[in-house]
């Protein structure tokens, strides 16, 4: 799998929780920006020669604000550039509500986008105003129809839980509301308090309180429960889908595929031909990029690194890993290979170990991330 990711790093204004590279612009440069994608793009496919592209992921910032007729152009130089290596390559934006009239809509689709992720973190108002949204639940549900009317019939909903004050009777409407917008993808993601963010400065006042980790995991399992119900599969750690629509760009990352980034402190991942592989990124600052889109880290892995980020990134897809392909990728039984963690993990009844696969136990889903860490 080969998919190219391109950063948009515009937003509107910053939300207090935000740590990603953004810049809130009154006026955003959107040729010029474009027009810088491409010629990187020019620069960096010799690096990816004889892929086939499976998908395209605009991520930011706010790619929904970015112009149609400027997404259209990226979309058209990529699929120039990389023959496609599906019927549909999967082309997805990233955009809030309140950023999507219709006209810019129907201009996204008309471009080639078959996917709108759309950033709705709750729809409850009180929440909404205290992670600094700008849109409400009447928002979030225009755009809902605004976009199957313009021809999207792939759409994901992204909601946040552990908020601050946040109940559970809050997160059973949020997930209501969600399902009644029938979406064919869901994300799910725990607010996070980052140390440099403004939540960050109001926790640290005291100013900030979320719920704790236990409340935490019990909104996760009730998440699970309620979506499982409603017939979507719990693929990923944070994915929820129904049949036949997972993320193809998400899956690449968690799969070991390679990524080309484009675009402001976008990051890179390819195989070498020598083996192992190479990560690397360009600068996290807009200005510095357009002045300069050269790499500013770059990250060799050996063979036994790559094998190691494959078990640990395989292990956030509830399927788990399959022993046999991994081990024709990467030489190595994966069990065997790690077999004095792998039963440490075992004993504390975080993963299971089946002929074919190694997986996540449900009390492991839990601490995915603390399972993952064993084996960074
Ligand atoms: S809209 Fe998204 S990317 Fe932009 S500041 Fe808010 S959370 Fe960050």
């Amino acid at each position: 799998m080969f998919g190219v990711y391109i950063h948009f790093p515009y937003c509107r204004k910053r939300c207090p929780y935000c740590d990603f590279a953004v810049h809130a612009r009154a006026r955003i440069p959107h040729d010029q920006y474009a027009a810088a994608v491409r010629r990187e793009l020019v620069e960096r496919a010799p690096l990816y020669d004889g892929r086939a592209l499976t998908s395209i992921y605009f991520g930011g910032g706010t790619p929904g604000l970015w112009r149609a007729d400027c997404v259209a152009d990226v979309i058209a130089a990529v699929r120039a550039t990389f023959p496609p290596a599906l019927d549909e390559v999967e082309i997805t934006v990233e955009a809030n509500p309140d950023d999507l009239p219709r006209a810019q809509l129907d201009g996204l689709r008309a471009g080639g986008v078959t996917r709108l992720s759309l950033g709705l973190q709750s729809l409850s108002p009180k929440h909404l105003h205290t992670l600094g949204r700008t849109h409400g639940r009447a928002e979030a549900e225009r755009a809902v129809a605004d976009a199957r009317a313009a021809g999207f019939d792939r759409l994901s909903l992204d909601l946040m839980f552990g908020m601050p004050s946040q109940t559970l009777t809050d997160l059973e409407d949020d997930l209501a509301g969600v399902l009644a917008m029938e979406p064919d993808h869901v994300s799910v993601y725990n607010l996070t308090v980052e140390e440099r963010t403004a939540f960050g400065g109001l926790q640290r006042a005291g100013m900030l309180v979320v719920p704790d980790s236990g409340v935490c995991a019990e909104m996760y399992e009730r998440i699970d429960a309620r979506l499982t119900t409603a017939g979507f599969g719990h693929y990923e750690i944070s994915s929820w889908a129904r049949p036949g629509r997972r993320a193809v760009h998400n899956t690449l990352y968690w799969t070991g595929g390679e990524y080309l980034g484009l675009g402001c402190s976008a990051h890179s991942f390819r195989r070498l031909p020598e083996g192992g592989g190479e990560r690397f990124s360009v600068a996290r600052s807009v200005d510095e990029w357009l002045r300069a889109p050269a790499v500013a880290t770059r990250e060799t892995l050996d063979a036994a690194a790559l094998e190691r980020e494959a078990v640990w990134l395989g292990l956030r897809f509830l399927d788990g890993i399959d022993r046999a392909a991994h081990r024709r990728l990467h030489g190595v039984d994966p069990v065997e290979q790690h077999a004095a963690e792998i039963e440490r993990l075992r004993n504390e009844g975080l993963v299971e170990v089946s002929l074919d696969r190694l997986r996540l136990t449900p009390r492991g889903v839990l601490f995915a991330d603390e399972v993952g860490a064993r084996f960074v």
